[in-house]
């Protein structure tokens, strides 16, 4: 675009600034006004000096002062130089504001300059100071050039917002906003199309792009700049909306096998073999599935359903009708003992369906059903493991070339190294907190001219926003009921600085349980002891182990350990001997977070448990009272009373509604934490949408983008909307097509 190269040209004339702004990553005239104020200062809410020390530390506050002395100094541990400037306000208080690294406003401020700070309050040695201090205006003498000057004494006229700036090195928050400025004064009207159709900003009241541009940079009222950032994060929502929807036809145009059945019956004979009915969300979530894999289009399906829900079944009765369609599944599990559970249990659940390999047939499934009517329901359930010894391997990576195995478990590994298939129909992931937007591009780009059918399980309940944000392509399904009925896990939060002795109440509680043949999870952070910050001696497997068996009351009891370090076969003989109930207590660590099924369990201890998050503590209980009968929760902690750790792990002992648990815990985090690294708007450059203020915002943007990827697939009418997405997601795109 070399009209408004131009034009910046004229907004910023001298070097020194065009390199200043360069620095700063602006480069031309669009950039440069989209680069929004963090905030606005509210000229009515002018803070007294002497007043300070009434608000609590870190509040935002401006002030209104003359400068009353300046000093530099170098710093002595640091390269480095602070400079203090000494304010005193009309009302006769005084404040030091403190500086780092801007020595050259030593120069620029003197005695009886007037300035406006805006600040946060904090007391250092006793003493209250002025950090992060930003000087809004000052006077005209810290501004460089005449045309500054001006407009920086209209504005110290405090009637209006004051928009603060990030600032970076020399480019001071009071310089971007004359550059902008110039920029909206110099723009012609007509000079950028709005990204935002006209019927959707008529629809929803949302200002126009010129004049949300003009109420960021010189709001008249702060309600004028909520408004326009408003505007902003709806289109920003739209357009990552319309991203998100576009990909997914991309994907969808791709073609996938259709798995329609009919050439096997596995799934027909699991049925009639079930020994009870499926939950109405199971029939319905199972009926959805079934009909997307029948088709051409690729399924892309996120199921959630709490620990208990009956997700395992769901994907196993998907893989049958693969197999059913002479295709082979996939099922990936985040870790080796994961894989193995599952590798275990689909086969338990299979029962005499299941086979090592398929027989003769396997190579003739494309002709329809058989005379033997056995053989037409087996299915072949094969495990693969980088742990595995080579030969037993090869065995496998062999069988599942030719065809012979129809449903393979593993990790991840499984995708990336040199497995191939006679025919990949489906693929399973267990736990998407694993397996990202990369990773589905990553197998979208692995299965060549066919897609696989893709069906990804989570546990952990996302709430609906930030679902629609993250995993945008996909659709979703949730098990809302639990075939057991509702849990009935008494949590309870054991408080051990304050009440040590309770331990001995926790183990007498274990004796009973053990006594009644139930048995018992114990879950730690950590493998190895270790020490806090405190000095106290956090306990390792092995260490509570021995401890447990040095109780009396637990004399009879069998324990065992079960830790990532360990071999994979002890770790396989470790779960089996658990799910066999020939152990008692079985103390790991969260190696059992998601996935493992033993219906006897019924006691689950959490050691330390104000290390883990909510989610995890949510999961690790989950993990008992799988059989619907009674069951007990300790969350064993050392967090102080009055602590945020104890009330989170209160507020987990208060309700067992693992979506009103997600809800509250998206909310207690901050922004940046709540979607990790799958966020999005960690990588692009997402500046004004939330997913946890937005989300009704995010909600309606969906729909609009249906609506008008319905009416113009390619964005033609909208050629500013097609030209903000590709802006806006550019990076995004590559970095996910260098990871696949
Ligand atoms: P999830 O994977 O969602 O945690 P699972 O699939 O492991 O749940 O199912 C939990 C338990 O409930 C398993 O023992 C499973 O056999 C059983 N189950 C699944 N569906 C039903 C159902 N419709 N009725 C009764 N039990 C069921
Ligand atoms: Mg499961």
């Amino acid at each position: 675009m070399s009209e408004p190269d131009a034009l910046f040209g004229s907004i910023v004339g001298r070097t020194q600034d065009r390199k200043l702004l360069e620095s700063a990553g602006v480069t031309g005239t669009e950039e440069l006004l989209r680069r929004f104020p963090r905030r606005w200062v509210d000229p009515g809410r002018f803070t007294e000096i002497r007043t300070l020390s009434e608000y609590e530390e870190g509040t935002d506050v401006i002030i209104h002062a003359s400068v009353l002395s300046v000093g530099t100094r170098r710093m002595q541990s640091r390269k480095g130089s602070i400079t203090t400037v000494v304010l005193a306000d009309e009302h006769g208080g005084t404040v030091e504001a403190v500086f780092f690294n801007r020595a050259w406003m030593g120069s620029r401020l003197e005695q009886g300059t007037r300035v406006l700070v805006s600040a946060k309050t904090k007391s250092y040695r006793g003493r209250l100071q002025l950090t992060s201090p930003v000087l809004l205006t000052g006077d005209g003498q810290i501004a460089t050039d005449p045309a500054d000057s001006a407009e920086d004494l209209a504005e110290l006229a405090p009637t209006r917002p004051i928009p603060v700036y990030p600032a970076s090195g020399k480019l001071t928050s009071q310089r971007f906003r004359t550059f902008a400025g110039r920029a909206l004064d110099l723009a012609p009207a007509e000079l950028f199309e709005d990204p935002i159709p006209a019927d959707l900003r008529a629809a929803h009241g949302l200002m126009g792009f010129r004049d949300a541009l003009e109420a960021m940079h010189r709001p008249r009222t702060m309600g004028q700049a909520h408004a326009a950032s408003r505007r902003w994060a709806y289109e920003e929502a739209l357009a990552l909306q319309v991203h998100l929807l576009q990909r997914r036809q991309e994907h969808e145009a791709v073609h996938a096998l259709a798995l329609a059945g009919g050439i096997r019956t596995s799934l027909e004979a699991f049925d009639a073999r079930l020994p009870f009915p499926l939950t109405p969300s199971q029939r319905e979530e199972g009926a959805r599935i079934g009909e997307e894999l029948a088709g051409a289009r690729p399924m892309n399906r996120l199921l959630q359903g709490d620990v208990g829900s009956g997700k395992t079944l769901v994907a196993m009765r998907a893989m049958l009708q693969a197999a059913d369609s002479g295709a082979q599944s996939v099922m990936l599990a985040p870790t080796e003992v994961l894989a193995a559970q599952h590798h275990r249990s689909l086969t338990a659940m299979l029962g005499e369906q299941a086979v090592p390999v398929r027989g003769r047939r396997s190579l003739f499934y494309g002709e329809g059903p058989g005379e033997d009517a056995a053989e037409d329901a087996e299915v072949a359930v094969a495990l693969l493991t980088g742990s595995m010894p080579k030969k037993a391997r090869q065995q496998v990576l062999s069988d599942l070339l030719l065809g012979s195995i129809d449903i393979v478990v593993g990790t991840h590994a499984l995708l990336s190294d040199t497995t191939m298939f006679h025919e990949l129909g489906l693929v399973i992931v267990d736990e998407q907190h694993r397996f990202g937007v990369e990773q589905r591009a990553a197998l979208r780009q692995k299965a060549g001219d066919r897609t696989p059918h893709t069906l990804v399980m989570t546990a952990t309940p996302i709430p609906r926003s930030a679902a629609l944000t993250v995993f945008g392509d996909l659709d979703f399904s949730t098990l809302t009921d639990l075939p057991a009925g509702p849990k009935r896990i008494a949590t309870h939060v054991v408080p051990l600085s304050a009440h040590p002795t309770w331990i001995e109440r926790v183990c007498e509680v274990l004796a009973e349980r053990v006594g009644q043949g139930q048995q018992v999870f114990a879950v730690l952070p950590r493998i190895e002891a270790s020490t806090d910050d405190s000095g106290r001696t956090l306990p390792g497997v092995e260490e509570c182990a021995d401890w447990l068996r040095s109780r009396p009351e637990l004399g009879g009891a069998r324990i065992e350990v079960l830790h990532g370090q360990q071999p994979t076969a002890d770790k396989e003989a470790a779960m089996a001997a658990f799910a066999a109930g020939s152990t008692d207590i079985l103390i790991s660590t969260t190696v059992v977070e998601v996935g493992i099924d033993v219906p006897n369990a019924r006691v689950m201890v959490i050691v330390d448990a104000d290390r883990f998050g909510i989610a995890q503590l949510h999961q690790l209980r989950g993990r008992v009272g799988r059989s619907g009968e009674e069951s007990l929760c300790f969350l064993l902690t050392h967090a102080e009373p009055d602590s945020e750790a104890m009330a989170r792990l209160q507020t987990v002992a208060d309700t067992l509604d693992g979506f009103a648990l997600a809800d509250f815990d998206i909310r207690s985090r901050r922004e940046g934490d709540v979607l990790g690294r799958q966020q999005w708007g960690g990588r692009s450059s997402l500046q004004h949408l939330s997913v946890l203020r937005h989300e009704e915002l995010i909600r309606t943007a969906r729909s609009d983008a249906q609506g008008l990827l319905a009416r113009d697939p390619a964005l033609r009418e909208v050629p500013g909307l097609a030209r903000r997405i590709a802006e806006l997601f550019r990076d995004t795109d590559e970095e996910i097509f260098e990871a696949g």
